[in-house]
């Protein structure tokens, strides 16, 4: 579990700055308000039984991730919430919420899984989850791939290059009921060379050993039955619709027959977007459609389709690449000399706060004010574009001085204490 600190802090593992985070949170909020999202939070610890039942007993995520606890005041079996579409899908059954017609939601925030850690891989991590709920058509399937494309265009990713899709159809349960059995089948045949997760999901849910991520099984599920060739006529043609919408775009696609996903909810379109510099934690985006959940949770039965976002992995993957964003640094640092009266200084700052400037004080009263030159010197490192040097001079003929500090002039000029609203916008960034 990290800390997301501020990028003036020393950082000793390789994480994303507070400032990537709001980076990719303004990111976020333009690319889903432009496809019609709506904005909603639900609660971090659910009923256990919810995800038990939601994303199936045997998946990795149930057997062996969860942080669950009993309530010690009632004996509330509970979860930390180790995804958020269960969660997303119990609040809309509890509200009635597609009563109206369909709904395109989506949320962020804190997910936990107990993995074991390494880059890219936390106990606590967060997700950006994007929803769209009761809408059965491929139009929807390819409009929530095409939010997370808009969402990399946004961000400076390339698609092909950067980030790359993988897509697969998952059919209808009685097609999975029929490609099972042809996987057991095959897996049986093959039993020695099982490992010992495999050997025991093989007559549980044969479908997640196709998940696995030994390289010692590797060649034995490139080998298994496709399910893809399970389909029928109708999922055939759903996927073909999607495939269609996607080449329409002219966003190019990898058909993998291996992804199948880690939760049991998952039917019809699966999805991935990966990245090869990553490493072995490459996939930045995944998702699918879920048409039996809702029911299955309760409600009156709706197809939905959605994705989750790694959030840390992503901004590895912006701090690798370099990708460029707007600078955090103030408009204004504000030197005052050890003395200086601080009611005219206050007056001045917070008249160019009111006219929309951002203004670092060097602050810190008698003892942390510092000699003109170390302010000089913090005003630097600050990055600010400018800075008002209230010397005592100036001060007394009612005047403050403003220094450029970033367009190599070092250009001084003079500014009258009682009129700041004149000359705010001159300081004002032009970014
Ligand atoms: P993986 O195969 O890497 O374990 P997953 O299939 O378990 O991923 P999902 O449940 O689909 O992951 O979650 C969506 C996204 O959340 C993933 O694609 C990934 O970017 C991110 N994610 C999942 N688990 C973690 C984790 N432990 N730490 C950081 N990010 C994670
Ligand atoms: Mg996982």
């Amino acid at each position: 579990m990290n800390d997301i600190l501020p990028a003036s802090v020393p950082r000793t593992e390789k994480l994303p700055t507070s400032a990537r985070w709001q980076w990719f949170e303004a990111a976020v909020r333009k690319v889903l308000a432009r496809y019609g999202y709506q904005y909603l939070l639900t609660p971090i610890v659910e009923p256990t039984a919810l995800f038990v039942r939601g994303l199936g007993e045997v998946t990795d995520i149930v057997e062996k991730e969860m942080y669950s606890f009993t309530d010690s005041m009632n004996g509330d079996k509970l979860t930390l919430r180790p995804e958020a579409t269960a969660g997303i899908v119990r609040a809309m059954v509890e509200h009635n919420a597609l009563y109206n017609g369909p709904l395109r939601v989506w949320t962020q925030g804190p997910m936990f899984r107990h993995e074991r850690p390494q880059k890219g891989r936390y106990r606590q991590f967060n997700q950006l989850d994007v929803e769209a709920l009761g809408f059965g058509g491929p139009d929807v399937d390819a409009e929530i791939i095409l939010v997370a494309r808009a969402l990399w265009r946004e961000l400076g990713l390339v698609e092909g290059q950067h980030v790359r899709l993988e897509i697969n159809s998952l059919g209808q349960p009685a097609e999975r009921r029929e490609h099972r059995e042809a996987l057991i089948r095959y897996f049986e045949q093959h039993q020695d060379q099982l490992d010992e997760e495999a050997r025991r999901r093989l007559h549980s849910n044969p479908l997640r050993i196709l998940d696995s991520k030994n390289p010692a099984m590797q060649a034995l599920i490139e080998a298994a039955p496709k399910l893809m060739d399970f389909l029928g006529d109708a999922s055939r043609a759903h996927f073909d619709a999607v495939r269609a919408a996607l080449e329409a775009v002219g966003l190019e696609y990898r058909v993998n027959p291996r992804l199948v996903r880690g939760m049991d909810y998952y039917n019809l379109t699966v999805f991935e977007w990966v990245t090869d510099q990553l490493g072995s934690q490459g996939t930045v985006c995944g998702g699918g459609r879920y048409d039996g959940l809702i029911e299955q949770l309760g409600g009156k039965s709706a197809p939905a389709v959605g994705f989750g976002l790694g959030i840390e992995r992503l901004l590895l993957l912006a701090d690798e690449l370099d990708l460029p964003m707007p600078s955090a640094a103030a408009d204004v640092y504000a030197i005052v000399p050890p003395g200086t009266p601080l009611p005219p200084v206050i007056v001045v700052l917070e008249a160019l706060r009111t006219a929309g400037l951002n203004v670092v004080q060097h602050a810190g009263g008698a003892e942390g004010a510092g000699s003109m030159k170390s302010q000089f010197k913090k005003a630097d490192a600050s990055g600010a574009r400018h800075a008002l040097i209230f010397g005592e001079d100036e001060l007394a003929r009612g005047h403050v001085t403003v220094k450029a500090l970033r367009d190599g002039s070092g250009a001084q000029a003079e500014h009258p204490l009682a009129d700041v609203a004149q000359w705010a916008a001159t300081l004002q960034s032009i970014a």
